[in-house]
């Protein structure tokens, strides 16, 4: 393809994604195929000869369009939202032209300094401490499996990155049945076995209880078990709870444990000064992580992930085989030594596009509509008969379930369930499943950047409409 072909090519694309944009709404927003349908209309076997543009793109809306669930869709009430702002979209296709690989300085000194500058203007915009770093990752998971690895060196004294877990002594890693299962992953991860996961009581809120926390390291120090780390969560996946970071980095310093703190989701809305009372007390933390690509508009990937002491987390990551060495030294930060990753996307320039193109109030203004339309769902949900609120709202995070009288919990639970399946099979919204004190829940979480206030009515008014029917 010739650059006068791409651009013809790339105007038909441009095109499809503004019209995509618009109509969206008219898509069913989880994707009705059946199991191996996509791929039942794949060929078997590659062409040999090649294919014209317009076949593939032909194809691309009949075979691959079906088999899409549409996140970008404004009644995307799942999960968390991955959001796609146009700002965004410009500044990938910027970055996917330059093809850059970030791993040293000097592989784009810009991509680099760049992603200095975001991680400081992040950390200006969530009023975390000055004087940490930041350095961009491709998903929380792997910031958090890089707090595990630099929690099991320091309290190791770096010696299982030399000599292996074989002489390492037993360490435990605490946090609650709450946070992410990306946690279990990295300390499995780390070799270190899920033998070595506490898991903290939690009070009626969902979030740790710090005298419990305390207890259980003092139980495992006796026993000769180094507490090596605590994670706490600000904004849990499943309800949206949050722990309570002051008291529990007081006990993580007196324990000499690694403190991380997770706010994957809710980290985006801290910018707006009167939810930032749920990061109080991150200052104590040892590094802390959350995803741009969630609620913020910064297309997926885009994780930002802050430490108190870079030299903790390079010392535990870095290699330098001869093929690597620069000569700028020590003058320059090299990210590759920041994560698991060698290769690196510039990542970036997403940021810069999204914070300068919609400003911090347009942001946060986001943030607060998304707020104040769950809190008129959860009234709405209150006012419904056959309906419970069951947590929340938490920021934009609610959950509810099926209440009908003289029912057992049991059949309650079987109807919670059904209501749910018939939801997403309609397609008109989608919703998903979770456990609170082990019964099915319905969550309910408005994120999505196209939503209106009208989408979040009328997806609930589908809601009871089909809870009537059932
Ligand atoms: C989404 C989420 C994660 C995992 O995010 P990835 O970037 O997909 O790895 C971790 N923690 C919390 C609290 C989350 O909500």
């Amino acid at each position: 393809m010739d650059s006068k072909e791409f651009r013809k090519n790339a105007h038909d694309i441009i095109d499809w994604i503004a019209d995509y944009m618009d109509g969206v709404r008219d898509y069913p927003v989880r994707s009705q195929v059946a199991p191996g349908e996509v791929r039942a209309k794949l060929p078997d076997t590659p062409p040999e000869e090649a294919e014209s543009f317009d076949q593939l793109m032909a194809d691309f809306k009949d075979t691959i369009l079906p088999g899409v669930t549409h996140w970008q869709h404004p009644r995307f009430f799942a999960y968390f939202p991955a959001n796609v702002t146009p700002e965004s979209q410009l500044a990938e296709m910027l970055i996917s032209a330059m093809g850059i690989n970030a791993m040293l300085w000097e592989t784009s000194p810009a991509a680099t300094e760049l992603e200095e500058a975001m991680m400081d203007w992040l950390k200006d915009m969530l009023d975390l401490p000055r004087a940490w770093d930041g350095v961009i990752q491709d998903t929380a998971s792997s910031a958090t499996f890089c707090a595990v690895l630099a929690a099991r060196e320091r309290a190791t004294g770096w010696k299982v990155n030399e000599t292996g877990l074989q002489h390492a002594p037993m360490m435990a890693f605490y946090t609650s049945a709450e946070a992410h299962s990306s946690l279990e992953k990295a300390v499995k991860m780390a070799g270190l076995g899920r033998v070595s996961i506490r898991l903290v009581p939690t009070d009626k809120d969902h979030a740790i209880q710090p005298t419990a926390l305390s207890a259980m390291m003092e139980e495992d120090r006796k026993a000769g078990i180094i507490p090596a780390m605590v994670m706490a969560t600000v904004g849990s996946t499943s309800v949206g709870a949050a722990d309570p970071l002051k008291a529990i980095g007081v006990i993580a310093r007196a324990n000499k444990a690694y403190f991380h703190v997770d706010a994957a989701w809710a980290g985006s809305a801290m910018m707006c000064p009167e939810f930032r009372y749920l990061l109080d007390g991150v200052e104590s933390a040892d590094s802390f992580v959350f995803n741009p690509h969630k609620w913020m508009g910064v297309q997926f990937d885009c994780t930002a992930h802050f430490v108190r002491d870079r030299d903790t987390l390079v010392r535990t990551l870095t290699i330098l085989p001869a093929y690597l060495e620069t000569r700028e030294g020590t003058r320059v930060k090299d990210y590759r030594d920041w994560g698991v990753q060698l290769g690196r996307r510039m990542r970036a320039l997403k940021l810069w596009f999204v914070i300068r193109l919609r400003g911090l109030e347009g942001l946060r203004a986001m943030f607060r509509n998304h707020v104040a339309w769950t809190l008129d769902l959860a009234a709405k949900i209150r006012e419904t008969d056959g309906f419970e609120l069951v947590t929340g709202p938490n920021l934009s995070l609610l959950t509810f379930r099926v209440l009908r009288q003289g029912m057992d919990k049991e059949e309650q639970d079987a109807l919670t369930e059904k209501l749910l399946a018939k939801v997403n099979d309609d397609g008109f919204t989608y919703l998903t499943r979770t456990l609170v004190n082990g019964r099915p829940v319905i969550r309910f979480q408005v994120g999505q950047v196209q939503t209106t206030k009208d989408d979040v009515m009328a997806a609930w008014r589908r809601v009871a409409e089909l809870e009537e029917d059932l």
